[in-house]
């Protein structure tokens, strides 16, 4: 049985969209054993390995069978861009669906990998994104479909084939808790088969109150982040119009319900944007927002982006940001974007090639 697929009835359904029973039916189809496919999971899940030829541990006849009749992955490297510190962003296209189906996937080394840390994958999880942040390349043409489960594994077996890998975000295009049940598939595979431990996975997302509630007792395989970008209800409406309505007190409280039901403190993302979040202001009523939660601050200095109308803010005012939050005895972090020149905020890169 295949696990889902939204491919066209033309194109053969992968190896990685089938589960491991229906694997091993398929390869006794192809006059292989069972265990063959067993074999072949594991090399393309643990070691990246995309072309059966690769596969040593299967015999020579089988490696031949299974290229003309198995096609690994579904989806095809439209673009690579590489950046000067080596961070790698592809354009991934995958059939099937209305709209053409191009998502980015990441792949940032960690700064000493020459010492063998691995790497962060930041993956997609919708072809574009139906909560249309205004700052964001990904929400500017909508939603166009949900990313199914092999497609979201086939961008970390991607990502594996760039370099190990030690930590990832699911923080790429798309809003994760919209497509949940094919996301927390695709992270048991990615935390039972391909071995990246649930705390190593963070998952981010704008906060929707009840189903954090529904999620959290399912003992879920990720550390969570929300993405707050600003202490004031008005202006949230407008920076995450999906969320319109909900008020980020609700949010909060959800995100201290999911601390207490799973141990797992959150960390809240805030993207400043210059001249209308990133003022000390700003961040003094986030400071009292955040008072007596156990969590930390991810603050993110915009990237811009082509006629988005808004701007990238000044060091001063992020150093001011990130003190201010400090002297309030907020853990807070700065993520300046790895890259820049490359493409580098979320779906930049899909946008160009589509336009
Ligand atoms: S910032 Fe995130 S949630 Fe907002 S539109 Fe972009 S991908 Fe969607």
């Amino acid at each position: 049985m295949e696990i889902e697929s939204s491919l066209p009835p033309s194109t053969p359904t992968p190896l990685l969209a089938l589960d491991p029973a229906a694997a091993a039916a398929r390869f006794v189809e192809l006059g292989l054993k069972p265990f063959h496919a067993k074999i072949a999971r594991k090399e393309v899940l643990e070691r990246g390995i995309t072309d059966y030829a690769q596969m040593t541990a299967l015999p020579s006849a089988a490696r031949e069978r299974l290229s003309a009749e198995l096609p690994i992955l579904s989806g095809t490297e439209l673009e690579r861009r590489v950046a000067f510190d080596r961070t790698t962003k592809l354009l991934i296209s995958f059939p099937g669906g209305p709209r053409p189906a191009t998502v980015e996937t990441v792949h940032i080394p960690a700064r000493d990998s020459a010492s063998g840390k691995g790497a962060t994958l930041c993956v997609s999880t919708q072809v574009g994104c139906p909560v249309a942040c205004p700052f964001c390349a990904s929400g500017r043409a909508g939603l166009v479909r949900n990313l199914e489960v092999h497609e979201i594994v086939e961008q970390y077996v991607r990502g594996r084939a760039l370099g190990a890998l030690s930590r990832s975000v699911v923080m790429g295009i798309g809003e994760p808790l919209l497509n949940y049940a094919n996301v927390s598939k695709a992270l048991d595979v990615v935390h039972d088969e391909m071995g990246l431990g649930s705390r190593k996975v963070t998952l981010s997302t704008v906060g929707f109150p009840e189903r954090l509630r529904r999620i959290a007792p399912d003992k879920p395989r990720f550390q969570l982040a929300i993405s707050l970008h600003t202490p004031d209800q008005e202006q949230r409406d407008v920076l995450v119009p999906a969320m319109k309505g909900v008020p980020i007190e609700e949010v909060l409280s959800a995100g201290d319900d999911w601390f207490a039901q799973t141990g797992r403190e959150i960390t809240y993302e805030y993207v400043l944007l210059a001249g209308e979040n990133d003022s000390a202001g700003h961040a003094e009523r986030l400071a009292q927002r955040l008072a007596r939660r156990r969590c930390t601050v991810n603050l993110i200095p915009f990237n811009p982006v082509d006629d988005s109308g808004f701007g990238r803010p000044t060091e001063f005012s992020v150093q001011r940001f990130h003190q201010t939050l400090v002297e309030h005895g907020i853990i807070a972090t700065v993520r300046w974007s790895r890259g820049l020149e490359s493409d580098a905020a979320c779906g930049q890169l899909r946008i160009r090639k589509q336009a």
